[in-house]
């Protein structure tokens, strides 16, 4: 089986796990979650990181952080995980869609004023599958409405835009540390921000807003979102290893691409000029042409031992979402199209070149029979 995705643990990670075992630090309180804080935010270019347990309550946590309340419209795109939407109920607020462009797959910037209303307070970029969304625009929009921008970068470690890493151009900036993630804590998450105050916020909301002169004594609700000690000696062991990391998904990246680029029918993830993509996952994106799916390549790729997973549902298509009344009768023509004909491919950190080669042969034998 080629698996879709593996990490790789083979730093010091268990050199750093044994240190916390051998010295008893195993919760939150210990020395490797302020390096962790420290290394991270440094390597994306931001004063402050706030480390949590996962990146959907890193969003959850930002969003708190950045004074988004009850009644507040946060626009996004409706090509994400759900874990964006679901941060945006848990504060009260309300989420508001947009499409995503047919080349990049991430939200499409221009549809963005359409959609501001005077309750509007946030707009959340997503860089979908390490691409970069077009970031310059978004900014002068926010600027001009004075919306706070948060930033989706879970899956755009190291990714750039125009020379400026991913998570280091909005307010405030989500990162998550699964283990499909660039680098991974097992579960985690981080928040960034250059803003002292938002990051005093997260602190406080990751460790139920507990206040510094008065313990015990609350006036905000708050969460224990906290990472272990344990978590994060391996996201110090994982840092270590970024850059290597991020130029074995490029390498990744363009062997595929450069494969796909001679098969009619597949369209891949553009990168544009003015990115540095981090190929997170290696999609292809299936024309309607073929008269086929993506769950039916899924079908034919498992039968070869490649696995492969589908694309993201369309948020205003979720049952749970539709209903609480959300989205309705909204529609998204290009999410709703790469949902149904988008996939992902194996990406793993450990993938050989003649791994792809095997999976691009595979897709090839798909299309070519589709076509007859
Ligand atoms: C993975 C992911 C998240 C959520 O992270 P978890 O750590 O799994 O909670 C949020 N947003 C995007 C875009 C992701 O890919």
């Amino acid at each position: 089986m080629i698996p879709v995705n593996q990490p790789l643990l083979n730093g010091r990670e268990k050199e750093l796990l044994a240190e916390c075992i051998n010295s008893g630090w195993i919760s939150s309180d210990g020395p490797f979650v302020g390096k962790f804080e420290q290394l991270f935010s440094a390597y994306i270019g931001v004063d402050h990181g706030v480390a949590v347990c996962n990146g959907t309550v890193a969003l959850e946590t930002a969003l708190f952080a950045a004074g988004i309340n009850k009644g507040d419209e946060v626009i996004l795109p409706a090509f994400t995980i759900i874990s964006c939407v679901l941060a945006v109920l848990r504060l009260g607020a309300v989420p508001v869609l947009v499409d995503v462009e047919p080349d990049t797959w991430n939200m499409d910037v221009a549809q963005i004023e359409s959609k501001i209303t005077s309750k509007t307070k946030g707009i959340m970029p997503v860089h979908i599958y390490g691409h970069p969304v077009d970031m310059d625009p978004l900014m002068q929009i926010a600027k001009k409405y004075k919306l706070i921008v948060i930033e989706d970068a879970a899956e755009a470690h190291g990714a750039e835009y125009k020379h400026q890493k991913c998570g280091s151009i909005g307010h405030i900036a989500a990162f998550s540390f699964y283990a499909n993630k660039i680098i991974t804590t097992g579960e985690g998450g981080m928040v960034l921000t250059k803003n002292k105050e938002m990051a005093e916020r997260a602190r406080s909301y990751r460790n139920l807003c507990f206040r510094p002169e008065k313990r015990f004594y609350h006036t905000e609700l708050g969460n224990n979102y906290r990472m272990t000690n344990l978590q994060a000696a391996v996201g110090v062991a994982q840092i270590e290893r970024i850059e290597e990391f991020v130029g074995i998904k490029r390498n990744l990246g363009e062997y595929y691409k450069e494969k796909f680029s001679l098969i009619n029918g597949i369209k891949t993830q553009v990168e544009k000029p003015w990115a540095k993509t981090v190929y997170w996952m290696y999609c292809i994106e299936l024309a309607d042409s073929l008269g086929v799916n993506a769950d039916d390549l899924m079908v034919a790729l498992k039968q070869k031992g490649i696995e492969a997973r589908p694309f993201f549902l369309g948020m205003h298509q979720q049952p749970v979402l539709q209903q609480l009344g959300l989205f309705a009768g909204e529609k998204y023509p290009v999410t709703e199209r790469i949902s149904r004909q988008g996939l992902y491919l194996p990406s793993g950190l450990a993938l050989k070149e003649a791994q792809i080669d095997e999976v691009v042969s595979a897709v090839k034998v798909f299309v070519l029979k589709q076509r007859g």
